[in-house]
């Protein structure tokens, strides 16, 4: 048979799946001897059956019945016994932590009699009623169904009646006075009264905690942190303890060290004669935990060893909550505590160094995306001031600007040299040049898959999404915040798009001190030893290698400096831009061999000097160079502001100069409809006479001249946009012929293999014949995204990919993390076949997916040699590579 119900003493930290995150900490700490008041927990087995069937499953009733006469008879009461009531409360707690979505209903077993029987044991007639008035509350509203808004009101209005400005001045007949109100809301809101018979408190109180996984809130907190809806909360039920019995009493929270620094020393906060939920609610203020050593050192000292205890159990850092009772320490809560970035590279390498945690635990513990929120400039959080409104961190970084409520808005300011944030409800695709033309953008709905969050992220833009206690009013141009605080168009903001936190005004910001760190190599500071310590050790254990995408020798340099061994994607129609356009413009123009032979004459001076700048930036390091890869008419005016010039002359009586009409003939010749899939790439330079031809002797001859002057230049020929491998056999005919010209006339041996990019699925699929002509394959994985999807990137993102990802159709975008089982599979098929072709086939990845985490671990596993991202997500692949060697 199926047991439903675990004494904590039963159960472990593992058992989290059936006892939840709460109840297997809970049972952990009974086991490590730490003073938790007695309890058993109902498990997530049981909610799934009553949430599946509408009932309690068979056996469940007997074994809370059995569990329940152990705890009577350990305290040695029953359950709301009349002249001394146990007392109960019954929390919820799923698999992972969701704060506040889900109910907990404490003092069960208060009655009409018990409520009197508490009052004459604890001493304290205030202290008895107020629990009651508190028990009414939260059962009628979670298990009755009453609006908690009219329960507030009642209170207010006994206390405005009085003339109160606080709680605390409500004395018992007062509370007596507002059990007597609540009960009658009850009873007149929902036609029943509240149940005097405390078992019947029970079990509806644990049907309710069951129910309220289903509730709004819930279920809207599990979309947005991707937490399946089918696990279920387990309930626990335990004895109750009070912090608000008097002045030696109170309750707190506690960390084991500083979770927003990781240092170690006791931090928390700690409210005297008061339960855990005043903490929480911050009805009042709460003093720094190390007043409680002041003000208890018995019980302070205790709870000091309880932190150090849990965190040598758990080796991390961990919160707990707890109450003191009349002078006894009782540990309510704990478990391994959330931490800022900063905090989780100091913890890992204070553990490390501490022996808690070997250097790879240490290296587990820290993640890539932390590591890229440490680069960023930060707001100086001893130095902001109080946060307006809290929202989910979408887009990392930290923005200054004038708020606006509307993408036109934005746009004005912005051309007018002002620093903007939009501020949306929620962004649509027509708010793009409101968010391109701001700084951050701040919404009060969605998640971290919202089209602002997406979209911000794409453009590295900050972005804070979610805030849902902003009101915001775009016809009146403000918004509210919760605490009553009006922004109106124009108001300075400050947004941190790391935290998810918007201030006032101008928050101060600090440079990123990991940043120099990278930048320069000076290794000083703690958080920077412990980021350089990481990363050490990443480097040591990881099988992928990392390279750098990087066009100019700039670029070159600060990739190696952040770790780079090589650029993996040198793309060379950069060097075309700029006043160079000119010159490939006569290229296309070129009527005659002479003209033409002219035009790329002219480039190749051009090209050879980006190349040897390049090769010496990377000088001992592998160099892969792409051929031209995009269109020949991004090269061109564009058609229609060409098309109408001319018009707009000619109907003033001016007929086109030569030069403009053969331009407009060249642009209408190579217009294309879909130039992502037509003259491009490989087929370019098959096309195009003398152009590949060109950008090889450019090469070959900074080899010659990096060679002459000492250096060591490592470059690779990467052909982009393969299908078949007779594209490649020809285009090695012709790079083959241009080296051994170029050695001839240099005298010296120029070699540099060819290799080729695997970014269409045919040549992933025909990755063995191809690998024949390859030295190496370089994945383009956001080509290979859109022709295995079928999706044009620039515009699908803004037009349907919020939609998609609301619709759970993918979870995040396949052009942050690569799409496994399609894309992936084709990667997969190109390295078996290729490295069975070649044995010593080389194999990297040059798309952006090469600096993102989840795609790292992807090509680690699917085996390649290296990959190759941005030169500022060089350090994060570094990173994530070595967490999947682990
Ligand atoms: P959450 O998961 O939202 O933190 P909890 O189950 O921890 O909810 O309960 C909320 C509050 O109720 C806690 O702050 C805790 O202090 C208080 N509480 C829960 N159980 C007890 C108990 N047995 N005795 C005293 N206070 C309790
Ligand atoms: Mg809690
Ligand atoms: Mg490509």
């Amino acid at each position: 048979m199926v047991q439903y119900v675990y004494e904590f003493a039963e159960g472990n930290r593992d058992m989290a799946d059936l006892l939840g995150g709460k109840g297997a900490n809970l049972a952990e700490m009974t086991r490590l001897g730490l003073p938790v008041p007695p309890g058993f927990t109902v498990t997530t087995d049981a909610c799934r059956a009553f949430l599946a069937t509408g009932t309690e499953p068979d056996g469940l009733a007997d074994e809370i019945a059995d569990c329940l006469g152990v705890l009577e008879r350990s305290a040695g009461r029953r359950l709301g016994q009349p002249d001394d009531p146990l007392l109960l409360s019954v929390r919820s707690g799923a698999r992972f932590s969701m704060p506040g979505m889900m109910e907990t209903i404490l003092d069960i077993g208060l009655t009409d009699d018990s409520v009197r029987g508490l009052a004459k044991v604890s001493g304290s007639e205030r202290f008895a009623w107020d629990s009651y008035r508190r028990l009414l509350q939260m059962f009628g509203s979670t298990v009755m169904g009453v609006d908690p808004a009219l329960f507030e009101a009642a209170l207010t209005r006994l206390k405005d009646s009085l003339n109160y400005r606080d709680d605390l001045h409500l004395d018992a007949p007062d509370l007596a006075r507002l059990v007597e109100t609540y009960k009658n809301l009850i009873s007149g809101e929902t036609g029943k009264d509240f149940p005097q018979d405390p078992t019947e408190q029970l079990r509806r109180s644990i049907r309710a905690v069951f129910e309220s996984w289903n509730g709004q809130r819930a279920r809207l907190y599990r979309r947005r942190e991707h937490i399946s809806d089918t696990l279920g909360t387990a309930v626990n039920v335990q004895r109750m303890v009070f912090g608000n019995l008097g002045p030696d009493s109170g309750s707190g929270v506690a960390f084991t060290r500083d979770p927003a620094t990781g240092r170690r020393r006791p931090y928390g906060d700690y409210l005297p004669n008061a339960q855990g939920e005043d903490v929480v609610a911050g009805i009042r203020n709460t003093v720094p935990l190390t007043d409680l050593e002041r003000l208890d050192p018995t019980s302070y000292a205790q709870l000091r060893d309880h932190l150090e205890a849990l965190e040598g159990h758990y080796r991390d850092l961990c919160d707990v909550e707890f109450t003191i009772e009349r002078g006894t320490l009782w540990m309510l809560q704990t478990r391994v505590g959330k931490r800022t970035a900063e905090a989780a590279f100091a913890i890992a390498a204070g553990l490390a160094e501490e022996g808690l945690i070997t250097h790879d635990e240490a290296l587990a513990r820290v993640s890539g995306d932390e590591a890229a929120r440490l680069m960023f400039p930060r707001f100086d959080t001893a130095a902001v001031g109080e946060a307006l409104a809290h929202g989910i961190p979408a887009s990392p970084g930290a923005a200054v600007g004038a708020a606006v409520f509307d993408c036109a808005e934005a746009v004005r300011r912005a051309a007018a040299g002002e620093k903007v944030v939009l501020v949306r409800q929620e962004t649509t695709p027509d708010d793009l040049p409101g968010m391109v033309a701001a700084q951050a953008v701040l919404t009060s709905r969605g998640g971290k898959t919202s089209h602002a969050a997406v979209v911000a992220r794409g453009m590295g833009k900050v972005c804070v999404c979610g805030a849902e206690d902003l009101v915001i009013d775009p016809p009146g141009r403000r918004c509210t915040t919760a605490g009553g605080v009006t922004i109106e168009e124009g108001m300075v903001i400050s947004v941190d798009g790391s935290t998810g936190t918007l201030y006032a005004g101008v928050a101060p910001l600090v440079d990123s001190e990991v940043m120099r760190y990278f930048e320069t190599g000076e290794r000083s500071g703690e958080l920077v030893d412990a980021v350089a310590r990481a990363l050490d050790r990443a480097d040591a254990v990881r099988r992928l290698g990392v390279r750098a995408n990087a066009d100019t020798p700039e670029d070159a340099a600060r990739a190696r400096r952040f770790g780079a061994e090589g650029i993996g994607l040198c793309r060379t129609e950069h060097m075309f831009l700029g006043d160079r356009r000119k010159l490939v413009e006569a290229m296309i123009l070129a009527h005659t061999d002479a003209d033409r032979v002219r035009a790329l004459d002219a480039l190749l001076p051009l090209q050879r000097q980006d190349f040897i700048g390049i090769l010496e930036a990377m000088d001992g390091l592998p160099v892969t160079i792409r051929l031209l890869d995009p269109p020949l008419h991004e090269f061109l005016p564009d058609r229609t502001e060409l098309s109408v010039r001319i018009a707009t002359a000619e109907a003033q009586g001016n007929p086109p100069s030569a030069h403009d009409a053969e331009l407009l003939a060249a642009v209408n010749r190579m217009h294309e409809e879909n130039p992502m899939l037509g003259l491009r790439g490989v087929r370019l330079g098959l096309v195009a006479p003398g152009l590949t031809a060109m950008q090889v002797r450019a090469l070959a001859e900074a080899i010659v001249e990096r060679k002459r002057a000492g250096g060591d230049p490592r470059a690779e020929i990467m052909v982009p946009l393969i299908d078949a491998v007779e594209e490649l056999r020809l285009v090695r005919e012709e790079v083959d012929e241009t080296l051994a010209a170029v050695s001839e006339a240099s005298g010296m041996a120029v070699r540099c293999p060819v290799g080729t990019m695997i970014e269409l699925p045919r040549a992933a699929l025909t990755a063995g014949q191809i690998a024949q002509e390859a030295a190496f394959f370089s994945f383009g994985t956001n080509d290979l995204t859109q022709t295995t999807w079928g999706y044009s990137r620039d515009d699908v993102e803004a037009a349907f990919f919020s939609a998609y990802l609301d619709k759970g159709i993918f979870k995040v975008s396949p052009f942050e993390t690569i799409d496994p089982e399609g894309v992936g599979r084709l990667v997969r098929i190109a390295v078996a076949e290729g490295r069975a072709a070649r044995p010593d086939l080389k194999v990297g990845v040059c798309g952006e997916h090469g600096g993102d985490p989840a795609s790292v671990h992807f090509f680690h596993a699917a085996d390649l040699d290296y990959v190759s991202c941005s030169p500022f997500r060089v350090p994060v692949a570094r990173l994530e590579a070595g967490r999947a060697a682990l």
